[in-house]
């Protein structure tokens, strides 16, 4: 499932190809994705794309109009900008995306959206994906706080962790307190702080605090620098990208010496999900 810096890749990657483009026609194949007034929509143009916690937005507009296009992408959810080319659109397969090991098939392709030069298609082998479409930037917005935006500091930090009941590790997969995290990524801030998994939310010292603020912010950044993680089910067409799994200093790594103090690392799970860590360095 792909986490905040695979969804910030998807957006920056779509953005420069999107951008100026208007809207001629939309084809929902899926019936699970009818619902909005997806006729609505023609004669916008896309403004930009971008990500809000881990959706990927397409902002349009028509005049003073403005209307946004979320997608959701869950499992394996694609979109999959093919352009026009002397009139005929490309082959899918050779366009620049990223993509799920499952190759794309015609019987994948939930959505087109005719664009002008093109169009964008929204695959979805095992249909958990979601489109949803909004006039007000309140339809989307993420009830967590963005963890890269001015939102997120030491002292808001500090003050949703106040009281915190409950494990950190699972603490920090709450998209109602930070959007975005996911469990590969809240394994590695952990380790980067030297905070256990089953600590108590609450009980981290302000120093703690300080760090956790600090490396959340740090990895996220780094882990978008490098496209995100490619996992069983992420990876770049190209090959050229997704590389962050290269730094990844505890997950999966179950049995392999810590990096820090050599000893093995150890795996636990927190409400079905694993969590690694090494047993010394993290406290
Ligand atoms: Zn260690």
């Amino acid at each position: 499932m792909p986490e905040l810096p695979e969804v910030e890749t998807v957006a920056r990657q779509l953005d420069p190809q999107l951008r100026g483009r208007r809207l001629s026609s939309i084809e929902i194949l899926d019936a699970k994705l009818a619902g909005p007034d997806w006729d609505s929509l023609r004669g916008f143009s896309i403004q930009r794309t971008f990500r809000g916690g881990k959706q990927v937005v397409l902002e349009f507009s028509r005049g003073k109009l403005s209307r946004f296009l979320s997608v959701h992408l869950r499992m394996t959810g694609r979109l999959i900008w093919v352009p026009e080319l002397k009139g005929r659109l490309a082959d899918p397969q050779a366009c620049d995306h990223y993509q799920y090991k499952v190759p794309i098939s015609d019987k994948s392709l939930r959505a087109r959206f005719r664009l002008s030069g093109g169009e964008l298609r929204f695959y979805d082998q095992r249909r958990f994906g979601v489109l949803a479409l909004h006039s007000d930037p309140a339809g989307f917005a993420s009830a967590g706080v963005e963890p890269l935006g001015p939102d997120f500091s030491p002292a808001s930090l500090a003050g949703m962790l106040a009281g915190a009941r409950g494990e950190i590790k699972p603490w920090l997969l709450r998209q109602d307190r930070i959007a975005g995290i996911g469990n590969i990524y809240a394994s590695e801030i952990l380790f980067a702080c030297a905070v256990h998994p089953r600590r108590s939310a609450g009980s981290l010292s302000p120093a703690e605090q300080k760090d956790l603020h600090r490396h959340t912010v740090r990895i996220l950044k780094l882990a978008i620098k490098h496209c995100g993680t490619t996992f069983s089910d992420f990876q770049d067409s190209t090959g050229s990208t997704g590389s962050f799994q290269q730094y990844l200093k505890v997950y999966g790594r179950e049995g392999q010496a810590c990096p820090v103090c050599a000893r093995p690392l150890e795996r636990i799970v927190q409400q079905q999900r694993s969590s690694f860590y090494c047993p010394d360095c993290q406290h």
